[in-house]
């Protein structure tokens, strides 16, 4: 059940910043995206259909 605990950071402005990755990752990466870009509204977007779909395999 640890897929539940996946998130993706994503910056309104940019986009996603980074693949999926447990929230305190997500959250690390959204508030080192704001304190470089101040200006940037950031937020982590929980995963819930990670089980039912295609395990990432790269
Ligand atoms: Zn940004």
């Amino acid at each position: 059940m640890t897929d539940l605990n996946h998130y993706i950071p994503r910056c309104k402005t940019c986009g996603v910043l980074n693949p999926p990755t447990h929230i305190e990752n997500a959250i690390q990466a959204c508030n080192i995206h704001r304190f470089n870009h101040p200006n940037h509204k950031t937020m982590w977007v929980p995963i819930k259909s990670a089980r039912n779909n295609k395990e990432q395999s790269k």
